[in-house]
């Protein structure tokens, strides 16, 4: 669930309506973010686990607009980044660093330099070449810096779609869980490099507990196996990817997904001081936001009715790139075909089949195909919900298209937290010189 709700048949982001937004000349297509739906998605996630007591890592490259950050830095969160960039952005953020892990099989000497210095909390390490650069750069740093160990579990949630996942065999991520252990052996008593435990990610959105549960219980016999020799890992990173509700249909109960988690995790934080780590992004962000577009043509091409709207695959890739299911309703339906629930499919009479394109030259530049919705006309608004994670975030200036604004409802308060682009941004830096 989410703020974003149909009061007098008009959609609003909390108390503030959207057509009133579009109407006040602000340039569609825009990003809009409701902060008390991010607060509240935080605290959920937050509480399932609280019998963990985790440190809650906002997956930066899900959602990276510093304002929202902050926002969540103020609420405990600490950041899951991956690379460089996100590093800057996080530390021109109010988070506090040690609350800082930092991800990615590719990271180079600069960002890992970077990483040293910053303090961040721990570097996850994806490869043995990598953990021997972090020791490298560390020794001559002289600085001390903890790691955790990133595992490739072997596990497959054929749920997920094929472009996420990332904990099955022979994927790039982490190091094959076979050895994991020699490696630890071998490492744990390096001077400046502490590895402190284990981190794993399996891709996301996951359909269902039971893969973590497989993917803890991995991570715990390693724990258990490397106590008997007398080494002690004290961190358990169990990654993201939990779930967030792109219709209103499913019936996900946070208590159900965390509870068989906790179970398996309350002993070593009870008894053994572990310390639990989440990297939640999606089940965060996602219904923090929603991309406001305007039907610019309609027509017909064959037996299809095709309604071209101003936003496309520049602003929204994840149904281009990955056939994602994003909920599509007008911001200003007619009276019959005012949604009370997100249901998919909708029942109501009188709809219209459509596919939903962008201007984009390229024909993968869909929104939705053979969508069942009001009928549309010129001009209309029209809202594509749950877009807060992976969508402005994946942006890009294909076509030379400008990227969008980001704006944010705090109650009746409208906030712009990101300028949209202007051309002149497109072409600023193309400065010739010769090297
Ligand atoms: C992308 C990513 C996440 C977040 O995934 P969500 O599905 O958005 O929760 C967490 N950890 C790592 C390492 C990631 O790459």
């Amino acid at each position: 669930m989410d703020l974003f709700q149909y009061k007098n048949a008009v959609l609003h982001c909390e108390d503030v309506s959207i057509e009133s937004l579009a109407e006040k000349g602000i340039p569609t297509p825009f990003y809009l973010y409701s902060l008390n739906t991010l607060k509240t998605h935080y605290k959920k996630v937050y509480n399932a686990f609280g019998a963990l007591q985790p440190v809650i890592c906002f997956s930066v490259k899900s959602c990276n607009n510093v304002h929202l950050l902050n926002e969540l830095a103020a609420l405990g969160s600490g950041m899951d980044i991956v690379s460089g960039g996100e590093l800057f952005m996080v530390k021109s953020s109010n988070t506090d660093l040690s609350k800082v892990v930092f991800a990615g099989v590719g990271k180079s000497e600069e960002e890992i330099t970077d990483a040293i210095n910053s303090g961040v909390g721990y570097i996850n390490i994806e490869s043995v070449q990598e953990l021997q650069r972090v020791q490298f750069i560390a020794g001559n740093l002289k600085r001390e810096t903890n790691v955790l160990i990133r595992i490739l579990p072997d596990i497959l949630d054929e749920k997920t779609n094929e472009k996420t996942r990332t904990g099955y065999k022979g994927a790039k991520f982490g190091i094959d869980y076979a050895e994991v252990k020699l490696l630890i052996r071998d490492n744990h008593d390096h001077p400046y490099v502490n590895i402190r435990g284990l981190h794993c990610h399996i891709g996301s959105p996951i359909s269902s507990y039971t893969f973590y549960e497989e993917c803890i219980n991995k991570m715990v016999q390693l724990v258990e196996e490397l106590k008997a020799e007398n080494i002690f890992l004290k961190v358990l990173n169990i990654g993201g990817g939990f779930p967030a509700n792109y219709t209103d249909n499913d019936n996900f109960s946070w208590e159900s997904f965390a509870g068989p988690i906790n179970r398996l995790l309350e002993p070593y934080v009870k008894n053994e001081g572990f310390k639990i780590i989440l990297e939640p992004g999606r089940s965060i962000s996602a219904n923090t936001g929603i991309l406001v577009t305007k039907v610019l043509y309609i027509k017909k091409s064959g037996d299809k009715n095709i309604v071209i709207v101003d936003a496309g695959m520049t602003n929204l890739i994840r149904p281009a790139m990955y056939g994602a299911f994003h909920y599509i309703w007008p911001v200003h339906p007619d009276v019959a075909h005012v949604l009370a629930k997100r249901n998919y499919p909708v029942e109501q009479e009188g709809l219209v089949k459509y596919d939903v394109v962008g201007p984009i030259c390229e024909s993968s530049d869909y929104l939705a195909k053979d969508r069942e919705l009001p009928p549309l006309q010129q001009g209309d608004y029209v809202a594509i919900f749950t877009t807060g994670a992976y969508g402005m975030v994946m942006a890009s200036n294909y076509n030379l298209q400008v990227k969008p604004a980001e704006l944010m409802v705090d109650g009746d308060k409208v906030y712009s937290i990101r300028e949209r682009e202007t051309q002149d941004d497109l072409i600023r830096k193309m400065v010739k010189s010769e090297l």
